[in-house]
């Protein structure tokens, strides 16, 4: 593999020396900062294998066994394969692994399911709804007439009330559940009741956890929602990519919704690389690493907890904590920029109350790196020295550097 790649390197740098400077620039910098984006994660070798392999070369709009194209039949291998592996990973009737993305599988999803003009109960966008939950910036805030729940001010806990009230007063055709900043496990059997109550699809946008669900860290949503969306370069460690898991019944109405009504030619190198990531995602070790995610996420919460910070819902259930850095006298905007300087690299995201800004962040890729609840504590001690000032950026980056030079994302590059 090692050998592979570094030919691989050096053909682009000797044909292109200013892109491989750029590509090594970037490997650098993920490899000596910590990569603390909740939505964030290093594959393996073997899917950036996959994705740079001449399947990216190949044409092949349709499915397996109907293309427009000839000589699809080795890719027809790989897709079949990559959903074989999705529905036995996920226990799904029916995988579709072309969207490109998490917002083309909900695209696809509201195209499968809904006409324009229908009405759709989402997690609102200040409390953690994703672009295509409603926003007026994004294709679905335009086609469909959105209903926002939200989550409590005090608690940062869903609403559960709420979204029972505004299902029984606005009659949703669909109701969307999942979030891009909920830490805690959503309750898929109460979405479900509450669908069926008022004669509404539910869809799961399971981007961020679908990787907990393969390792049995989180519950499924599989045998709840009718249609779940995800993506599988989060927690699931694959490439940059979109899935839907849906029923037999819905499967016919959910594929021509990807292809031909939202996309065109499936992407041949992704989804063998989404095939590899299943086939990682179904070994023992993935389990583990599902499980040390999470207790990493804990860890990490609890030490920002000791240092004084606020932890939105009081702790996680999942990678992702949603931190109020406000009791150290500082904002979201402020904490993100003087931990970037010192090689932390996370988000802002809103918080439950107010206006001012919070912290989210991931233990996704740290995980993968092979770190643990020790280095977890390190990292909280650093983060509030950080935001206290009590360290400056060269002693803080010096850090950084001695705790990521332990764990490279990818050693021997
Ligand atoms: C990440 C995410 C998406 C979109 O994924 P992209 O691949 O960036 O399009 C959609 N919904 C939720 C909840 C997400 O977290």
């Amino acid at each position: 593999m090692a050998v592979t790649h570094t030919l691989e390197a050096d053909v682009l740098r000797r044909q292109d020396p200013e892109m491989a400077d750029i590509l090594a620039g970037e490997l650098a910098r993920q490899s000596r900062t910590l990569q603390l984006i909740a939505a964030e994660n290093f594959t393996s070798p073997a899917v950036l294998a996959a994705l740079g392999s001449p399947l990216a070369n190949k044409y092949a709009e349709g499915y397996p066994g109907a293309r427009y194209h000839g000589g699809c039949e080795i890719v027809d291998m790989a897709e079949r394969t990559a959903v074989e592996r999705a529905k036995v990973l996920f226990r799904a009737e029916h995988a579709n692994v072309q969207p490109h993305s998490g917002s083309s599988a909900m695209l696809a999803a509201y195209a499968a399911l809904l006409r324009p003009g229908d009405t759709v109960l989402a997690l609102g966008l200040p409390y953690g709804g994703h672009l295509t939950h409603g926003s007026p910036a994004n294709f679905s805030g335009r086609w469909f007439d959105f209903v926002a729940y939200g989550v409590e001010a005090e608690s940062g806990l869903i609403d559960h009330d709420q979204v029972r009230t505004l299902a029984r007063t606005h009659r949703p055709k669909a109701v969307v559940c999942g979030s891009i900043a909920y830490p805690r496990h959503v309750d898929h059997a109460f979405f479900r009741d509450v669908a069926d109550e008022v004669g509404a699809y539910l869809i799961a946008d399971a981007a961020h956890p679908i990787g907990l669900v393969a390792g049995g860290a989180a519950p499924s949503p599989v045998p709840y929602a009718d249609v779940v969306c995800a993506t599988t370069h989060k927690v699931l460690r694959g490439p940059r990519g979109g899935m839907i898991l849906c029923g037999s019944d819905l499967a016919e109405r959910v594929d021509r919704a990807v292809f031909p009504f939202t996309q065109g030619g499936a992407q041949m190198h992704a989804i063998a690389a989404k095939a590899v990531a299943f086939g990682e995602a179904a070994r023992p070790a993935f389990a583990v690493y599902a499980h040390q995610v999470v207790a990493n996420a804990r860890a990490l919460a609890a030490g920002l907890a000791a240092e004084g910070l606020v932890i939105v819902t009081g702790g996680t259930d999942t990678h992702m904590l949603i931190v109020d850095p406000a009791p150290l006298g500082v904002d979201g905007r402020t904490a993100r920029g003087r931990l970037m300087a010192a090689g932390l690299v996370l988000d802002t995201c809103a918080l439950p109350h107010g206006d001012a800004r919070g912290l989210r962040l991931g233990t996704a890729a740290v995980t993968t790196q092979g770190m643990g609840e020790a280095e977890m504590a390190r990292i909280a001690a650093l983060f509030a020295a950080v935001l206290r000032e009590e360290t400056d950026g060269a002693r803080a980056r010096t850090e950084v550097r001695e705790l990521t030079g332990r764990f490279p994302p990818y050693p021997g590059r």
